[in-house]
C-alpha cells in the first residue's frame, strides 16, 4: 500500500474499536440526504479505483437513487495496481476483473442501471496524470452537477490527486463538492488534528442499505482474497473491512 508524508497506510491501522469508542463519531452532526442535494441535480461520483464508490458512499448513492437523482460514476483507473508482482492477479486480469466486480457490487445496491464512465488512467499514477484527469472531467461535467469523490487529504496518492482535481473542477464550474474519507480511518486517530472534523457529517444507513452494502463489498473478490503467488494478504483484510462497513457513512462538506 502506498504512503504519503505522515499519513501512512501501513500495517493494520487504527482499529475500528477505537473509532467506535470515540464520542466524536457518535456526536458528529447527521445530515438528511434530501436536504443535502436539491431536487433534479445530477450526482457525479468520481472513484479513483473500482471499489471506492462502494466503500465510501454506497449508502449515499442508494439514498440519492431513491430520491430519483440521476447518478453517474466516473472510474478514474481500473484498479490494476492492487497486486504488484502477482502472477495470479496480473494487471491484464485486474483490468477485466475489477470493473466487473464494480458492476456486480452496484447490482447488489439495486443500482445496475447507473452509467459508469471509465477514464482509463493508470492505477498508482493519478498524481502524474492529473492534467489528463482534469481535462477529461472538465469535458464531461456541468455546472449543475454535484461532485462526490475521495477526500484530497485521504493519504492514498490516487485518492488525494483525484480529490484535488475534483476540487479544482468544482471551484472552476461552481459545482458543490462532497469529499469522502476512505483510508483516513486507517492512518488517522480519533480527534486527529489533520482531519477536518468540523466539515464532517453522518449519513445513517437503513438496515436494508447496510445489508446491501455488506453484500456489495463481498463482490470484490480480487480484493478480499490472499495472493498465493506473492504471499500478499487481502487488500481489504478484515480489520479494514470493519472500518468500511458501518451503519453510517461520513462526508466532508
Ligand atoms: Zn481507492
Amino acid at each position: 500500500m502506498s504512503t504519503k508524508d505522515d499519513r501512512r497506510i501501513v500495517g493494520e491501522g487504527t482499529p475500528e474499536s477505537d473509532w467506535v469508542a470515540w464520542p466524536g463519531l457518535l456526536e458528529m452532526p447527521g445530515i438528511q440526504v434530501a436536504s443535502l442535494v436539491s431536487p433534479g441535480r445530477r450526482i457525479v461520483m468520481v472513484a479513483p479505483h473500482p471499489d471506492d464508490e462502494i466503500v465510501g458512499c454506497a449508502g449515499l448513492l442508494m439514498q440519492l437513487a431513491a430520491l430519483d437523482h440521476e447518478l453517474l460514476i466516473v472510474g478514474v483507473t481500473d484498479g490494476t495496481g492492487s497486486h504488484p508482482g502477482s502472477r495470479h492477479w496480473t494487471p491484464q486480469r485486474l483490468a477485466k476483473t475489477r470493473p466487473a466486480e464494480s458492476l456486480r457490487a452496484l447490482e447488489c445496491l439495486g443500482l445496475a442501471d447507473v452509467p459508469i464512465l471509465r477514464l482509463g488512467l493508470t492505477d498508482t499514477r493519478v498524481t502524474q496524470e492529473r492534467a489528463e484527469l482534469i481535462r477529461q472531467l472538465d469535458d464531461r461535467l456541468q455546472p449543475e452537477d454535484i461532485l462526490v469523490t475521495t477526500w484530497r487529504g485521504d493519504g492514498h496518492p490516487d485518492h488525494e490527486a483525484t480529490g484535488q482535481a475534483c476540487a479544482e473542477i468544482a471551484a472552476g464550474k461552481g459545482c458543490p463538492l462532497i469529499e469522502l474519507p476512505v483510508w483516513t480511518w486507517h492512518w488517522a486517530s480519533p480527534g486527529d488534528p489533520r482531519v477536518p472534523w468540523e466539515r464532517a457529517r453522518r449519513v445513517e444507513l437503513s438496515l436494508d442499505q447496510y445489508e446491501r452494502k455488506r453484500v456489495a463489498l463481498d463482490a470484490h473478490v480480487s480484493q478480499l482474497t490472499a495472493d498465493d503467488s506473492t504471499g500478499q494478504d487481502p487488500v481489504l483484510a478484515p480489520f479494514a473491512l470493519a472500518r468500511m462497513l458501518r451503519p453510517f457513512e461520513v462526508l466532508f462538506l
